[in-house]
């Protein structure tokens, strides 16, 4: 199986910087404030890295080819789950199908109706939608058997307890400082 999924967004290049190596101690440099703040403006911008590249919500944007040829998108994972409604996520079957067609498919065109509905409903109803960008299609299916849901177990526990850690952590160093 191929799977087609960037791990950074289109155009951006990742540079790690060394530690200092000036006999400074690392500690008391990552907790300045002006480290500190760095670090919120660095995270900020992940996020919206994140926001920008939810794959998961966009067709196409991440594509999984089986060896037998078969074809999915949206969430990786799709490509292993039972969904008979859907015909099992597979959209298309890159060995005796034009790729023009998969998007004419109709399990594709419902998946899109409905992950856009959930996308929206996110969108409407979420304060951790700025950090998530509408969540994992495969989750919402998956808990629920809605492609059209909101709330998932997963983005409790992953997407929602990581931004309130985060935003936990800087409100204390601010308060530090
Ligand atoms: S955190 Fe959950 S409810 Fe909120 S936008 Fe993401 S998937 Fe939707």
């Amino acid at each position: 199986m191929i799977c087609l999924w960037p791990t950074t967004a289109p155009g951006r290049t990742v540079r790690r910087r060394p530690w200092p190596a000036n006999g400074r101690d690392w500690k008391s440099s990552i907790a300045s404030p002006d480290r500190i703040q760095a670090s919120a403006d660095r995270a900020g911008g992940n996020l919206s890295q994140i926001l920008l590249a939810n794959e998961q919500v966009e067709p196409w944007a991440s594509i999984v080819v089986a060896a037998d040829g078969k074809v999915s998108t949206y969430s990786p994972e799709f490509m292993e789950v039972t969904a008979p409604d859907y015909d099992n996520f597979v959209f298309g079957n890159v060995l005796d199908e034009d790729i023009d067609d998969f998007a004419n498919n109709p399990a594709f065109r419902r998946a899109a109706a409905e992950i856009e509905i959930g996308v929206a409903a996110c969108k409407l109803q979420c304060r951790y939608f700025a950090v998530c960008g509408g969540g994992a299609p495969v989750n919402k299916y998956c808990e629920s058997h809605l492609l059209s849901s909101t709330e998932t177990d997963f983005c409790r526990f992953s997407v929602q307890a990581s931004a309130d850690a985060l935003r936990s952590f800087l409100s204390d160093k601010r308060l530090e400082s």
